[in-house]
């Protein structure tokens, strides 16, 4: 954990101003650039110290063996693991006679800073060598969202004292060393030498490298460029070996002088094109990226960013963390959706190794419904990505004698990559996250073409599974059976609340989108009998329901399960799934993160008040949180059962959970999930935003520290912004036409927003809502309130 605050708060920065050596891996996740198809850790431009060395392009993986001590039928054999690349980053240093490392000579200052608005890592330092030779680095380092395959970094020495003598080596490094990993089941597999080299080429200013993985066959090609600006004579020249190439720039600086060099990088990988077209396409990408030049690819940055900052930003005062925390998230969801393509959005996006590289639910269920509102370009990227596994997932059900789609727990690039099937392959409900996701998107968009062309399909597909995998009981009843929920201590149950009731709406939507495409319906062969037993199942949908205590059971049977020992579970046994066998844990009532809870948020429709507000206070007192997608959900209900304090400090554990190293596991990557759970908290929390019938409605109702709240959606091509005050609520519609309404409901309230007039609307008491919610014993909330300003 970062215990001291680490990064002071700004609005719209991050920023570092010390280096420590002992948080250096989390820093590099904290400090990653990416734009969806290449990720660059914040290592060091000089490569030493480092946490954990990263490059990664989005989809390159290599495959490895899924060994099992005792196999089953079904089991995956062979998993996806995400490769770190050719590493372009690095520009090392000779000053005089000794190497620019921060560990030796004397460390003046240091300062790294995350641009949210410029899109850079702008870092600066200043060293004196060990044999007392000063100088001064400002490097910029950027991830081009404009040009998907470009990176460039500006870096720039000036000599304090001098004459001296610099020697600048850069270069390409294909198979570094990474250091071991534990054996916790969240980090990656490592690779060693994943990459064999194919080609390796010099020019006069810089060179490239091409490698292929060698069991899954893809071709990788790194290449870069430099322009050197000195006031003087330099030397410059570039040799290349199998793994690195190497451009060496010498030069001699009096005092006050700098040397300024502009490092561009491409990259591409393929599974196909061949070696000559990689080659081409690398070189093509770094002409385009010399075209614009730094000053051209630092302004279209902005630009970029200024458009997405103009829809996206969220304003929260009254407490500076989160406002702080809010930014750096969307920035870190952007970074992961904005050019991945019709490629996955993996949990740790390419910030990192962490769970191989692997997208799971999370990106339909928390990472697409911000961007949905945010960006919602890249949502049609990323279900074009999931359609593009159908075939895959169409593979699995058979194998596992359904029908439809089972889209797998984790994977690269379709494949089920998860070994451990209770909570890998039984974890159906990823389906109907897909179904909820696309449902959302379209509409948030109208965009029917994609629904007529991928959207049908999907829904037809996961609604084929849910009629599979799920049965009419002889009242008629339907249940799902032996599947996991989100909540991973309680597997292979019965009728999983979230499950069925998300399932339900994903049979509903396909009927429904049936009607509307029958042509492409029936080259589905969808029959209207088919049909019709979607929405027999939906209607006939058990809930189970505990009479006796009055609350909701997650899964059947659930509440009378043993009780979960809390009072001699010690602090240091969390997370469980780390100290406790699975057998355990499975058995008893223990949730390792928000699952009814959940079911509460996406399909609140289905409970009433009542019901919402008893069901959260008993399974708060048994949820953990020992996953990082819990607490902004909690935050949500705990926002809408009428505990606004609570939803706060939940709120500041989800947008924290990366700043503060909460979880311990940062250095592995940031939790995308948790980082769009901070807007999630925020929007649907003190906003109250709901979107269950395709409607927009909002309760919003501000926790006592916060005094303001603004956030835009983006509807149907305008844009909707709502401030949030304590005590009334203003919408406002820009970017439609004269004579644009939105209708929306504001606590139950019919309104209509125009493009002429915002209104502006009173926020009604809150009612007493009960007694306050207890967490489990010894598991309260991370992070406190905000202390009060002075
Ligand atoms: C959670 C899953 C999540 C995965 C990746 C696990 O700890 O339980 O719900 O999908 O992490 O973030």
């Amino acid at each position: 954990m970062i215990r001291e605050r680490a990064y002071p708060v700004e609005p719209w920065h991050v920023r570092e101003t010390r280096l420590d050596m002992d948080v250096l891996a989390q820093s590099e996740s904290v400090f990653a650039l990416s734009n969806g198809h290449v990720g660059l850790r914040g290592n060091l431009d000089e490569g030493e110290p480092h946490g954990l060395p990263g490059t990664y392009l989005n989809s390159f993986y290599e495959l490895r063996p899924l060994p099992y001590a005792e196999a089953g039928f079904g089991f995956p054999e062979s998993g996806q693991t995400v490769v770190n690349v050719t590493n372009g980053k690095l520009i090392r240093l000779l000053v005089d006679d000794e190497p620019l490392d921060v560990r030796y000579g004397e460390l003046l200052a240091h300062e790294r800073v995350l641009d949210l608005r410029a899109g850079t890592l702008h870092r600066e330092l200043h060293w004196r060598s060990p044999a007392g030779r000063e100088i001064k680095v400002r490097s910029t380092r950027l991830v081009s969202f404009t040009q998907r395959a470009v990176a460039a970094i500006d870096y720039e020495v000036e000599a304090v004292d001098g004459p001296l003598r610099l020697i600048l080596q850069s270069e390409l490094v294909a198979n570094e060393a990474l250091p071991a990993q534990s054996r916790d089941p969240r980090v990656a597999a490592v690779l060693e030498s994943p990459l064999q080299a194919e080609e390796e080429l010099t020019t006069a200013d810089g060179g490239l490298l091409i490698h292929r993985t060698k069991v899954s066959g893809l071709r990788v090609a790194a290449a870069m460029e430099h322009e050197v600006y000195a006031p003087g004579r330099t030397t410059s020249q570039s040799e290349g070996y199998e793994d690195w190439v190497r451009t060496t720039i010498g030069c001699v600086l009096r005092p006050g002088e700098t040397l300024r060099v502009v490092k561009y990088l491409a990259y591409g990988w393929s599974s196909r094109r061949s070696l000559p077209a990689m080659r081409d396409q690398v070189e093509a990408a770094l002409t385009g990226a010399r075209l614009d030049g730094w000053d051209g690819l630092r302004r279209e940055q902005r630009e970029y960013l200024d458009e997405f900052w103009d829809a996206a930003d969220v304003v929260v005062e009254g407490d500076p963390e989160i406002q702080q925390a809010v930014r750096f998230g969307m920035f870190h969801v952007l970074q992961a959706g904005s050019r991945a393509e019709r490629r996955p959005i993996a949990a740790k996006g390419l910030t990192g190794p962490g769970y191989d590289g692997h997208a799971f639910w999370d990106t339909e269920m928390f990472v697409l419904p911000v961007l949905t509102y945010t960006q919602p370009a890249a949502v049609r990227d990323a279900l074009h990505w999931r359609h593009g596994t159908l075939a895959a997932a169409q593979e699995r059900a058979r194998t596992l004698n359904l029908e439809g789609a089972a889209f797998p727990w984790r994977t690269i690039e379709g494949p089920e990559s998860s070994g451990y099937w209770p909570a890998g392959t039984a974890a159906f409900h990823i389906a109907a996250g897909v179904a909820d996701a696309l449902r959302r998107y379209v509409q948030v968009t109208q965009d029917t073409d994609l629904e007529r062309e991928i959207g049908l399909e999907l829904l037809v597909e996961t609604a084929r599974l849910w009629r599979s995998l799920g049965h009419h009981d002889r009242h008629g009843q339907f249940h799902i059976d032996g599947v996991t929920g989100p909540d991973e201590y309680t597997a292979v149950k019965n009728d999983n609340i979230y499950t069925n009731l998300m399932a339900q709406r994903n049979l509903i939507s396909a009927a429904e989108a049936v009607m509307r495409y029958r042509d492409e319906a029936f080259h589905l062969g969808v029959t209207d009998e088919e049909a019709a037993a979607w929405r027999d199942a939906a209607a006939s949908m058990h809930i189970p329901y505990d009479e006796e205590i009055d609350v909701h059971e997650q899964v059947e049977g659930f509440t009378r399960l043993q009780e979960w020992d809390f009072a001699h579970t010690p602090p240091e046994k969390y997370p469980l799934l780390l100290h406790y066998p699975y057998f355990d844990l499975y058995r008893k009532q223990v949730v390792k993160q928000a699952d009814l809870v959940l079911a509460m948020h996406w399909r609140g429709d289905a409970f009433t008040p009542e019901q919402k507000l008893r069901n959260f206070l008993y399974y708060e007192r048994r949820t953990v949180r020992d996953s990082s997608l819990s607490a902004c959900t909690q935050a949500v209900l705990a926002a809408e059962v009428g505990h606004p304090e609570l939803a706060h400090v939940y709120l500041r554990e989800a947008a924290l959970m990366d700043l503060h190293d909460l979880n311990e596991n940062t250095r592995d990557g940031v939790h995308m999930a948790s980082l769009a759970g901070a807007w999630i908290a925020l929007v649907a929390g003190f906003g109250g935003l709901r979107d269950h019938d395709g409607n927009l409605s909002f309760a919003p109702r501000l926790s006592s520290r916060l005094e303001r709240l603004e956030f835009s959606l983006q509807w149907r091509g305008m844009r909707l912004r709502v401030d949030v005050r304590p005590h009334q609520t203003t919408y406002a519609l820009r970017h439609g036409d004269p004579g644009d309404m939105l209708e929306l409901r504001h606590h139950g309230e019919p309104v209509r927003v125009t493009c002429e007039e915002p209104v502006t609307m009173p926020i009604p008491a809150a009612e007493v809502s009960g007694p306050a919610p207890e967490q489990a014993p010894g598991r309260a909330p991370l992070l406190r309130l905000p202390e009060s300003e002075p």
